[in-house]
């Protein structure tokens, strides 16, 4: 018999939050997965099958590398699936959408409820900005640790941009500009990344035309703003039918 709360990840810097706010949530914590090892009194799996095997909800916060064989187990056990692990490529995307025909999984590249609100309103201006006139462009920052780029947040807010502007990102994406690289595209949308110090994530969305700039910021100063979001979403799954969910759908947000 499932119960509780699993954590892929466990022993990582959003692992050890979320234990804290599980606890916090009064959401009894199943155990987890790390290949660093356990934390404390936490159960630790061998892999990936033992935790989905117990837990009811697997909350995963691990890397890219991973989701593949992530989707897999836990498709095959039926247990619902919180993935916060940014960086995936087209292809392991796809697997997570697989899953999700057999389970329900809420993937999110950013849980704070301020970024979704950036998305839902990136989209909206994407719709009411002409691409002629106002260049998108996206810049980011985080800790020297961070090993994707740009971060999965920058690329989430890309997406609502070319969604409010009905075009695939993949086509207009410039990303990591360097060298002789050429005017700017009409109708690109632009990435930057800075990587220093010990920043949690600053994301700017920034419309560029000839006679204004209209520019949207946000700032997380703490990461535990992304563990209390997904164990919302840890929260809020649990019951619901197969399907992928965003946090938008977590906070009744849904722009449509
Ligand atoms: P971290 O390196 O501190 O922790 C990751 C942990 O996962 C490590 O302890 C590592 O040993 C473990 N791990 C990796 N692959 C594993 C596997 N296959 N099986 C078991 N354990 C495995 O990193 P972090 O800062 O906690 O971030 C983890 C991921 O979450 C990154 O992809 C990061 O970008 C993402 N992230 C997402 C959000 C969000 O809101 N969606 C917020 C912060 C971080």
């Amino acid at each position: 018999m499932k119960h509780g709360f699993g954590i892929a990840g466990i022993a990582g810097r959003m692992g050890r939050m979320l234990i804290e706010e599980l606890a916090a949530a009064g959401a009894p914590l199943a155990g987890g997965i790390d290949r660093n090892g356990g934390v404390n009194d936490a159960t630790l799996f061998a892999d990936i099958a033992g935790l989905a095997a117990e837990a009811e909800v697997v909350i995963d916060f691990t890397h890219a590398s991973s989701a593949r064989e992530h989707a897999r187990m836990l498709a095959r056990a039926g247990t619902a699936w919180v993935l916060g692990t940014t960086g995936l490529s087209i292809e392991e995307e796809a697997e997570v959408a697989e899953a999700a025909k057999r389970i329900p999984v809420v993937y999110a590249p950013n849980f704070s409820p301020g970024v979704n609100l950036v998305l839902a309103l990136a989209e909206r201006m994407a719709a009411a900005l002409p691409p002629a006139m106002y260049d998108a462009e996206i810049v980011e920052m985080h800790h020297r640790q961070k090993v994707d780029a740009p971060s999965g947040t920058a690329v989430g807010i890309g997406r609502a941009v070319a969604r409010g502007r009905g075009v695939d990102l993949e086509a207009v994406k410039e990303s990591g500009r360097d060298g002789h690289t050429g005017a700017r595209k009409p109708g690109a949308i632009g990435f930057s990344a800075m990587r220093g110090g010990q920043v949690v994530g600053e994301h700017t969305l920034l419309f560029a035309a000839a006679d204004e700039h209209i520019a949207l910021t946000h700032r997380a100063f703490d990461r535990r703003v992304f563990a209390s979001g997904a164990v919302r979403a840890a929260l809020w799954v649990r019951g619901k039918p197969a399907g992928l969910y965003s946090m938008m759908d977590v906070l009744g947000m849904q722009t449509g």
